[in-house]
């Protein structure tokens, strides 16, 4: 090729170095071609050389004398206009036909050879092709910058449209029945098409989204190029991505490593487009993905930092750069904002910057921005900013700084976060903390946990209380030791414990641990088991509560409870508890046998059913009377129970008030005193009749008397009967004074036998005048007849009094005798003696007194304490019972009253005190 350019030049003219500019064709250049023709000047064909004829493919035979017009390609026609002359010092490029249809590129000049003209011929079919191919290259170039500009144009949403479109461009330019573009998948995983274009014609081999999965990787590195399709191997590779088809791809490199494959299916660069390099190709390939993925990494770029801003302004933080070589700081303007910098000055000075810290927290910033910049040392600080309002809860910052170098350029930079919420928090929980802590440790509970593996539950931790407590430390209560110190009465408790746990996953249960010093604890364990979010058990968490004091209580409460119930029950006096409206809630057996039932019967009995009216008033009223100062009260109540005569009880009440004073409950315990009092009423009636045989001198005195008077009476009458002078007046007179006399006998008998009565049962309501009328009825006249003076006070207001009148009359009588006895027996000393006894009556709103008082000396004072000894006298014997006043004492207390002595001047003076019954 050199050759023929240079053939060529030199016979244009055109020398490398030309001395001169030469006339063009000024002389024949003495070169020779091998292939010519022989024209005449009419420019017909005489003759072809031979080698022209061949490559033509012109057998000499069939030369025909015609123009060379006849020989040439229609676009060559323009050349030859006119005739050879006019050609002379042209270059005629001319196009020849040849006999295969295609043509012959020739590049030719004349010469005048005698009569004709010769013309010249060289092939410059290579020179052509060469031409062409810097063309289709020039314009591969144009196309791959136009891909390019429209590419990077295109807005950003447009892209994979516009990419498209540049596709079909380069597609059809180049006759590419499908083409594509496949872009990495993000993270590395493979590959997608990006675009794709698929001719009418052709079969679809790609669609946009389309995954490649990871065969493309396998080419990485060996090829650079242009693939052999061929070889099975890549065939076989990618499949995925060509189905069966012929074709090529290409890869677009970044940094190193394939981003990027430019897919060719159905086609054959070499044929299609055989003057394109692989240069062309690859150029066209960067043309399009280097713009793509330069705007991919650009949107990717933009993102990351609209994340970091929205970040930033969510967190009210940032970050700050230390800018080199000055003492000023650079703040992300959210961070700014946040510190209260004015938005546009986000570069301030560092002292500024450190003057928002706390001066607690301020030096040790100071020290480590130090080390950063120094030393390069990695920053983490926790710091408060200073606020004017102490009010306020602090806000925390943390701030974290490193170095960041790359080639030569070292930067510092770090990042501020508001930390406040989870300082705060932490702040209170590590409060919260403190005070459980402190409140475990305090207390006599161990809080612990229990690791689970494989079903087995391995204490993990114990809180510090554990030492205090028990004395072990936690060393010594894991892995199965803690078993050795449970009680041996208790390890069933224990294993049952775990199991519990495991399957129910919570259990309360108590057992005693020995402590260090061999000492058993009752520990009240309650645990709980944790489980995963698959149900899996974890750990579980308990605790042990020291009970051994509450427990040791209950014992003894129950013991103590016990033996009271024993107490109760085995006791042989009536115990029971009834409330205010006299309803058992229990009742002992001794109770329920005196009520014939069985004890199990006893709740819900009325005990006033058992009462007289009388007797369940005095009951109801005494029971009202208990207050939560005086609960207690001691009466003797009268039963009429089923089947007996009356049953006497002493009763002893307690009452239970609630905590307004209220009466709930009374607690009663009851002895049978039926035998006492009968033999006490025996006793009473022995010592009636024994007065009454005491009295009998004087009863009889009281007889004589209306005895003697009717007896003169009647004499009288008698002695006037006989003298013949009865008048009737003195008659009647006389027989009055006899009835007289007989209803004073008939009244005094008639006394006497209801004294000898036996008392009734019930208490009744008297007045005790009645009492003091009934004795002197029976004694005055007794009294006088021996010489003793009565002195009877005048009665006062009526008043009543409960008892029994006939024991009244009873006590007073004992007093007059035992009077009259000492008189007389004084007497006996002294004629002159004037005896006295005197008898009056004294009272108030409570109580009336009875005074029997004498002037028989008086009671020696060394007596004094023993006159009411039940068979205490100072009488002979056959005289005295000493039952007299013991008995008397007796009723009095009955009554509620009260009999006491004392020795006045002239004698003994005895005091019936007796409580007044107000209606
Ligand atoms: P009795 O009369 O059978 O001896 P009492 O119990 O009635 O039994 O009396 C006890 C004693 O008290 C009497 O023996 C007597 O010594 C003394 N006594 C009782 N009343 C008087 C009195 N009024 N003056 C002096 N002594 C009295």
């Amino acid at each position: 090729m050199p050759l023929k350019n240079e053939i060529l030049n030199r016979w244009l003219g055109r020398v490398d170095a030309p001395s001169e500019p030469q006339p063009l064709l000024a002389e024949p250049a003495p070169v020779s071609a091998d292939w010519h023709m022989q024209l005449d000047e009419e420019g017909r064909v005489n003759s072809i050389s031979k080698p022209l004829r061949r490559a033509l493919g012109i057998s000499a035979a069939l030369v025909p004398p015609q123009r060379l017009l006849g020989y040439l390609m229609p676009s060559s026609a323009m050349v030859v206009e006119g005739a050879p002359q006019d050609w002379l010092g042209h270059m005629l490029d001319l196009d020849f036909k040849r006999s295969n249809g295609h043509v012959l590129h020739t590049r030719g000049w004349v010469q005048a050879q005698g009569e004709s003209w010769l013309l010249q011929l060289l092939d410059i079919g290579d020179l052509m092709e060469e031409a062409n191919a810097a063309q289709s290259r020039q314009q591969c170039l144009r196309l791959a910058g136009q891909i390019a500009e429209k590419v990077r144009g295109c807005h950003v949403e447009r892209l994979q449209a516009v990419t498209a479109d540049q596709l079909e461009e380069l597609a059809q330019q180049y006759r590419v029945p499908c083409l594509a573009l496949a872009l990495a998948e993000p993270g590395g995983a493979g590959w997608r098409i990006y675009a794709h274009y698929n001719a009418h014609t052709a079969p679809q081999l790609w669609q946009d989204g389309q995954r490649l999965g990871t065969d493309l990787d396998s080419l990485n590195g060996t090829v650079t190029h242009q693939i052999d399709f061929s070889a099975p191997s890549h065939l076989v590779h990618l499949q995925s991505a060509f189905g069966n088809a012929e074709g090529f791809l290409l890869p677009h490199h970044k940094e190193g490593s394939v981003k990027a494959w430019l897919l060719f299916g159905f086609y054959d660069a070499a044929q299609q487009v055989p003057e394109l390099g692989d240069r062309e190709w690859m150029n066209l390939c960067s043309a399009l993905a280097g713009p793509i993925l330069y705007r991919h990494a650009d949107q990717a770029h933009r993102h990351q930092l609209e994340r970091l801003a929205v970040l930033q302004d969510l967190l009210g933080t940032g970050w700050w750069e230390l800018l080199p070589d000055t003492d000023e700081v650079q703040l992300a303007p959210q961070l700014a904002r946040t510190l209260g910098f004015p938005e546009t000055s986000d570069v301030l000075p560092l002292a500024t910057w450190l003057q928002l810290i706390h001066p607690a927290d301020r030096h040790e910033l100071e020290s480590r921005l130090a080390l950063l910049r120094g030393h390069g040392t990695a920053m983490l600080a926790c710091v408060r900013l200073l606020q004017t309002d102490s009010t306020q809860a602090s806000v925390w910052l943390r701030i974290q700084g490193q170095v960041l170098v790359s080639g030569q350029t070292r930067r510092v930079l770090g990042f501020m976060l508001d930390v406040s919420d989870i300082k705060n928090q932490e702040t209170e929980a590590a409060a919260a903390h403190a005070r459980l802590d402190n409140l475990i440790a305090s207390s006599p509970a161990v809080i612990y946990v229990l690791e689970y593996d494989q079903g087995s539950l391995e204490p993990s931790f114990f809180s510090a209380s554990l030492t205090p407590l028990l004395g072990w430390s936690q060393a010594e209560c894991a892995d199965g030791l803690l078993t050795q110190y449970i009680h041996p009465d208790d390890r069933d408790i224990w294993f049952q414990r775990t199991r519990q746990l495991l399957r129910e996953g919570v259990v309360s249960c108590r057992y005693r641990l020995r402590d260090k010093k061999g000492e058993y604890h009752w520990l009240l364990d309650e645990a709980r088991l944790l489980r995963d979010d698959l149900g899996m058990p974890v750990e579980a968490v308990g605790l042990w509560l020291d009970v051994t004091e509450a427990t040791q209580a209950t014992e003894r409460v129950r013991e103590s409870e016990e033996r009271y119930r024993i107490l109760v029950e085995d006791s042989p006096a009536m115990i029971c508890r009834y409330t205010p409206d006299l309803i058992l809630n229990f009742g002992n057996r001794p109770l329920a046998d005196y009520l014939d039932c069985t004890p199990a019967q006893l709740p819900g009995i009325n005990l006033g059913e058992w009462f007289s009216a009388e007797q369940k008033e005095a009951f109801v009223r005494r029971i009202d009377e208990l207050t939560p100062e005086a609960p207690m009260s001691t009466a003797e109540i009268c039963l009429e129970l089923p089947g007996r005569e009356h049953a006497w009880w002493i009763w002893a009440d307690r009452g239970v008030f609630d905590d307004s004073g209220k009466l709930i409950e009374i607690q009663a315990v009851g002895r049978d005193n039926t035998e006492i009092r009968r033999t006490r009423m025996q006793l009473n009636q022995s010592a009636k009749m024994a007065t009454l045989g005491e009295m009998a001198t004087g009863l009889a005195h009281e007889i004589n008397q209306p005895l003697n008077v009717m007896r003169m009476a009647v004499v009288n009458v008698l002695k006037r009967l006989s003298n013949g002078d009865v008048e009737v007046d003195y008659l009647t007179e006389k027989l009055n004074r006899i009835d007289a006399q007989v209803q004073r006998a008939a009244r005094v008998v008639n006394h006497m036998r209801v004294f000898g009565r036996r008392s009734e049962i019930e208490q009744q309501l008297f007045d005790p005048i009645d009492a003091v009328d009934g004795t002197l009825n029976m004694l005055s006249e007794g009294m006088r007849g021996k010489g003793v003076e009565l002195k009877i006070g005048e009665p006062g207001a009526r008043v009543q009094v409960r008892g029994h009148v006939d024991q009244l009359e009873q006590v007073l009588i004992n007093l007059m005798v035992n009077a009259r006895d000492a008189l007389l027996a004084k007497r006996e000393k002294n004629r002159d003696f004037e005896p006295w006894i005197a008898l009056h009556v004294e009272q108030d709103e409570q109580s009336v007194w009875l005074i029997v008082e004498d002037n028989g000396g008086g009671i020696d004072p060394r007596l004094l304490e023993r006159i009411f000894e039940p068979f205490f006298t100072t009488k002979p014997v056959g005289v005295g019972t000493g039952l007299g006043l013991s008995v008397s004492y007796g009723i009095v207390e009955q009554m509620g009253g009260r009999l006491s002595v004392s020795n006045s001047s002239e004698g003994a003076c005895f005091r019936i005190a007796l409580p007044v019954v107000r209606e």
